[in-house]
């Protein structure tokens, strides 16, 4: 599947998935993001998910599970 035409962005340093009019990352304040990510997952309880656990994310929110 294409990542083009994607309405979010993904930050590079804590894949944090955010608008693309979105200039700094509200998780890590990391200017860097990238448009070429794969699946989301939205993290509503990090320290109860597994997945969030494996993945490292450490705050609520929406992210990409794979950062191109
Ligand atoms: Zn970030």
């Amino acid at each position: 599947m294409s990542t083009r035409g994607k309405p979010f962005k993904a930050c590079r340093k804590c894949r944090s998935l955010v608008d693309k009019k979105v200039e700094i990352c509200p998780v890590c304040g990391s200017r860097e993001f990238t448009e070429e990510w794969e699946g989301a997952i939205i993290v509503i309880d990090p320290g109860r998910s597994p997945v969030a656990r494996e993945l490292g994310l450490e705050a609520p929110g929406r992210y990409a599970i794979r950062v191109i």
